[in-house]
């Protein structure tokens, strides 16, 4: 029986680990439709090759190129936001989320109002939208498969548990390329050094927020979200062989962990063949290879980042959402150039320091208003001190 899909962010690293997992099980899948910021030609060779039967691209400039590239093939073509929502509200069995950052939370929304099946990569959508998300999911009875590794692990070892039998869940954490870098190397650390990823081949926003640890940060927000045990029982421990990607402790000290090679085809395996199990081309884990597994706690004064995180989540009403807004302007100054590594953090915190007492948004469209004005106090800020 083949299934319908639908792949928001086909064009990313993401996109290309669900295509390359899609395309070693052509016969069990039918795309419904595939989508990109621009990329028209990519997005095009892909709609052609997966017999998509819509392509979108964000950026409606795009969208003349991509006609052009579907060319007479039938595939439909649309442009600009309103198209990705649209794309998102098809019916479709299962819908992949790799849209990177707030910008695919509205496509995300739509695929939870039509009560969908979502294996969400896309963790700044939870982060930005956290219970507005949460509620629209239980209120029209949508499926949210955690793709994130860690969450992904999470959610495996929760099978069959009950969630007040936890007593604590710990996220591991890589610690990222610059993880031994003193603080003298940090304020020096180029984009090409940040996205040097040791374990994982990401896009270049999380790269660079893995090497700030925001990575960790967004997804202990995202956790909370996902796994509700309270802050209290949510903790994270560096790792840096990636080999367990997160474990659960319960009531008895029984604890759970997932473990598996550092490739993102395996979470998605494991929502795509959700309940059961599928193939993944990867090499069988050889723990006998890898030697020995260690672990430390976070640093938080070279890595201020997950405090961040905590705090904005402990404060609760907008402060998540201005989080993450603020570092999605501060990341892109970093790969563009315009601020220094260790200017990221400092600038998500001074954001959320002059929004303290913004209230809780209550929909997508407040979501979307928080977001939108975290980011022009982060740009105004970069503004004023560009270099510091
Ligand atoms: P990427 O940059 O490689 O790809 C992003 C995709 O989204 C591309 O298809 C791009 O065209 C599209 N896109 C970018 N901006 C857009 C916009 N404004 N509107 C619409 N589409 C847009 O990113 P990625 O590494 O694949 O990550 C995607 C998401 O998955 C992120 O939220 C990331 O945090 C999450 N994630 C990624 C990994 C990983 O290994 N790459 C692991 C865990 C979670
Ligand atoms: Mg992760």
């Amino acid at each position: 029986m083949t299934r319908v899909l639908t792949l928001l962010g086909a064009t990313g690293s993401i996109g290309a680990s669900t295509l390359d997992l899609v395309r070693r099980n052509r016969d069990e899948w039918q795309i419904e439709a595939l989508t990109a910021q621009c990329s028209a030609a990519e997005l095009a060779a892909l709609a052609i090759e997966f017999g998509a039967k819509l392509a979108v691209v964000g950026d409606e400039a795009c969208l003349p190129e991509l006609r052009e590239a579907l060319g007479n093939s039938g595939i439909e073509a649309a442009g600009g936001r309103a198209a990705l929502v649209e794309a998102a509200a098809r019916p479709a069995d299962m819908t992949v989320a790799a849209i990177v950052g707030c910008a695919g939370l509205a496509p995300v929304m739509a695929a939870v109002e039509r009560g969908g099946t979502i294996a969400l990569a896309n963790k700044e959508a939870l982060v930005s939208a956290g219970e507005v998300l949460m509620q629209a999911v239980a209120k029209h009875g949508a499926t949210l498969l955690p793709t994130d590794s860690e969450h992904n692990a999470i959610f495996q070892c929760l099978n069959g548990n009950r969630i007040e039998d936890v007593a604590k869940i710990t996220l591991t954490a890589s610690g990222g390329p610059l993880r031994t870098w003193t603080q003298a190397q940090l304020d020096a650390a180029t984009p090409a050094e940040a996205v040097a990823h040791p374990n994982w081949s990401m896009g270049a926003k999380i790269s660079v927020d893995s090497a700030t640890m925001m990575n960790k940060g967004l997804e202990y927000i995202e956790a909370y979200h996902l796994f509700p045990v309270g802050l209290d029982r949510l903790g994270i421990v560096i790792h840096p062989q990636s080999v367990i990607h997160s474990m659960v402790e319960f009531r008895d000290r029984s604890t759970l962990a997932q473990l598996g090679p550092s490739d993102m085809r395996v979470p998605i395996a494991s929502c795509l063949a959700w309940p059961q199990r599928m193939e993944t081309p990867l090499a069988p884990l050889d723990l006998a290879a890898i030697g020995a597994l260690t672990f430390f706690p976070p640093d938080e004064d070279r890595f201020p980042a997950t405090r961040l995180a905590r705090e904005a989540i402990q404060a609760g009403g907008s402060a998540p959402a201005i989080l993450n807004a603020a570092n999605e302007v501060a990341v892109a100054a970093f790969l563009a150039g315009q601020i220094r590594f260790t200017r990221i953090a400092a600038v998500v915190e001074e954001t959320l320091a002059r929004n303290n007492d913004a209230p809780r948004p209550t929909s997508l469209e407040e979501v979307l208003a928080v977001d939108h004005s975290g980011r022009m106090q982060a740009m105004s800020l970069l503004e004023t001190n560009a270099l510091v």
